[in-house]
């Protein structure tokens, strides 16, 4: 059943500080909409004060600095996709970018919202956990640095608080001699939701690996055991077979030159 539009509040903040301030009298954000407005159109969207932050534009960018790469929290799928920098050196981010929904999603939906929407199958966290993200998360008390890593700490718990909004990822630029291996599997090609997503950075003996839609929250391993994932089995795939993919993958990785 589609939802009852005149019970939802919405307003457009245009500044940070109106935006934050707005988190204060109950406001949740909406970015690009994607998560959002799906469980809206379905009539599961429970919460009905919401703020579109996509016209706050200090939360549009891409900053290079000699030590880190740092994209602002509305970011879209497209913006990576066409930046020069992160295809050089974080050639993951683009990868996932480009195999996220098709054109129309990839052109509104954001980084900052892919992570706090929190889904263990989302494309873009494995990338940002073998780059060795942070998030800056504010508040009108400040801000602060997360490592992405710390963030999730549980299936939809985050390190997030009710006043804070997710402002900048930031990648350090110390990858450059890595190797740098992505897959998705999915149902198809294009459009479909990860059975299983894996990022892999390798140099010499040493590996990161990261893996989405095998455990309750992306995850993120130093070494190729697989002891820690553990899969579920849902309309998408079985915990049997998304094991077996993870295996695959895995050694796909760790054979590539
Ligand atoms: C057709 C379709 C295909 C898709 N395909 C994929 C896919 O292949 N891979 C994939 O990973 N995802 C996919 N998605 C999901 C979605 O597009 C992504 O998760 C996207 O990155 C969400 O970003 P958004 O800006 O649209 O988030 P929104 O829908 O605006 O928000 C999502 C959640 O994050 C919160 N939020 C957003 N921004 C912030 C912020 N800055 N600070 C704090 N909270 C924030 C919102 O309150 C909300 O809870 C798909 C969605 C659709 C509709």
């Amino acid at each position: 059943m589609r939802a009852h539009v005149p019970s939802y509040e919405l307003i457009a903040p245009r500044e940070l500080p109106h935006a934050l301030s707005m988190l204060g009298e109950g406001f949740r954000p909406i970015a690009g909409g994607t998560d959002v407005m799906v469980l809206f159109e379905a009539g599961k969207l429970e919460h009905k004060r919401w703020m579109s932050i996509r016209g706050i534009a200090e939360l549009r960018y891409i900053d290079i600095t000699a030590d880190h790469v740092t994209l602002g929290a509305l970011t879209t799928y497209t913006d990576v996709r066409f930046s020069a920098i992160l295809a050089d050196e974080f050639p993951l981010m683009a990868q996932a970018a480009a195999l996220t929904g098709g054109i129309a999603t990839q052109n509104r939906g954001t980084i900052g919202g892919n992570i706090v929407n929190a889904s263990p199958a989302a494309d873009t966290p494995p990338a940002l956990l073998v780059y060795d993200a942070e998030v800056e998360l504010s508040s009108l008390k400040g801000s602060r640095w997360v490592p992405y890593t710390q963030f999730h700490k549980g299936y939809k718990l985050m390190d997030l608080a009710s006043d804070e909004l997710l402002t900048a990822i930031r990648l350090p630029r110390r990858f450059g001699g890595w190797k740098h291996f992505y897959r998705k599997v999915g149902t198809r090609r294009a459009q479909a939701i990860s059975k299983v997503c894996f990022a892999g950075l390798k140099r010499g003996d040493e590996v990161r690996i990261a893996l989405g839609s095998v455990a309750p929250i992306p995850l993120f391993l130093e070494s190729p055991d697989l002891s820690a994932i553990s899969p579920i089995d849902d309309i998408r795939s079985t915990s049997r077979y998304r094991m077996q993919v993870a295996k695959n993958i895995m050694e796909d990785f760790l054979r590539a030159s």
